[in-house]
């Protein structure tokens, strides 16, 4: 059966923070960066947006806006960031520490707008940790297909200086964080963050509750490997676990089993069009996006990068080739 072939999943205080509502700040890359903006590091637009904050737990703030998701554990030695948001929004975040010192920084992967804030925290002595891969997108120039251009490597300061390729955990005061690696969920650098005793659980891009899944097919993400990371995820949680993802809503648990129950039935409907020689408009076409709980902004690209994905790991899953 398709989906076992497929799996080739490694087994594999903030104190300053509570009672923050909203800072503003300079911000407006609209929605997840799949492709890294065009705004230089540093840079600046019009455009006001607002950063907020929900507690999540004792220690665990939620900070919303930046433009994403950025969650804060506050710790006796410090906070631990998972994201540094966009460059524009960086300072905001600091700000909303209110002096707490960034001892840890997690990129759940390199797109830029969870890496934005990574020099800012970075010089003022954040211990960057990230996959592997993604500290290797950020040291390296490279080629963006869908819009034909490259991206400059980001500076030596903005990259990770702790990396890792499997899983690990650490310490922060009293908390036990967990880390590890989702397989070409959405890149090929993906990682989730666990707060172990506070049940937080951020996921990076590996979930999308408001925006169309995004699939960076050029950098390893594929429908198989997101639903095999979703799997990864659903085994660490449990009913009461605040999910977080870059974009959108706190989930639970049912409601992430929920997209992957979704992705999972994408992912036979596209592999068996994909094993037919089918296009991305083809699938369009053939209504596999029909029956499935979810409204897409924008179909066709959606299925693009599924059917680029695909293509790129057809090997995983692949029959007979037309
Ligand atoms: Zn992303």
């Amino acid at each position: 059966m398709k989906t076992t072939d497929r799996r080739s999943f490694l087994q594999a205080s903030l104190s300053g923070l509570a009672g923050l509502a909203s800072a503003p700040l300079l911000g407006g890359l609209a929605g997840c960066q799949q492709l890294p903006s065009r705004q230089p590091p540093g840079s600046t637009i019009a455009r006001k947006t607002a950063l907020t904050t929900e507690k999540l737990a004792d220690r665990v703030t939620l900070m919303t806006g930046a433009p994403g998701n950025v969650v804060a554990l506050s710790a006796s030695d410090g906070i631990a960031l998972v994201d540094s948001g966009a460059a524009d929004s960086a300072r905001a975040i600091k700000a909303s520490l209110a002096g707490a010192k960034v001892r840890t920084l997690f990129n759940t992967h390199y797109h830029a707008d969870q890496t934005g804030g990574n020099e800012l925290f970075g010089a003022a002595g954040a211990e960057i940790h990230a996959h592997v891969i993604t500290r290797q997108w950020l040291a390296t120039d490279y080629y963006v297909p869908a819009e034909d251009r490259w991206v400059k490597a980001r500076p030596k300061a903005a990259w990770p200086t702790k990396t890792f390729r499997e899983k690990g955990e650490m310490k922060a005061g009293v908390e036990s964080i967990e880390y590890g690696y989702l397989l070409e969920a959405h890149t090929r650098g993906d990682i989730y963050v666990f707060f172990r005793d506070s049940n937080v659980l951020a996921v990076g891009d590996v979930a999308s509750p408001l925006r169309d899944p995004a699939l960076d097919w050029y950098a390893g993400g594929w429908l198989g490997g997101r639903v095999d990371a979703m799997d990864n995820l659903l085994a660490l949680a449990n009913d009461e676990t605040r999910i977080v993802p870059a974009y959108g809503p706190v989930m639970t648990r049912a409601t992430l089993q929920a997209e992957r129950d979704m992705m999972l039935q994408l992912y036979d409907r596209t592999t068996d069009l994909t094993d037919h020689g089918r296009s991305a408009q083809d699938m369009l076409d053939a209504g596999v996006l029909n029956e499935v709980s979810r409204k897409f902004e924008d179909p066709y690209r959606f299925l693009y990068d599924v059917s680029k994905g695909l293509w790129a790991h057809y090997t995983n899953f692949g029959g007979n080739i037309v």
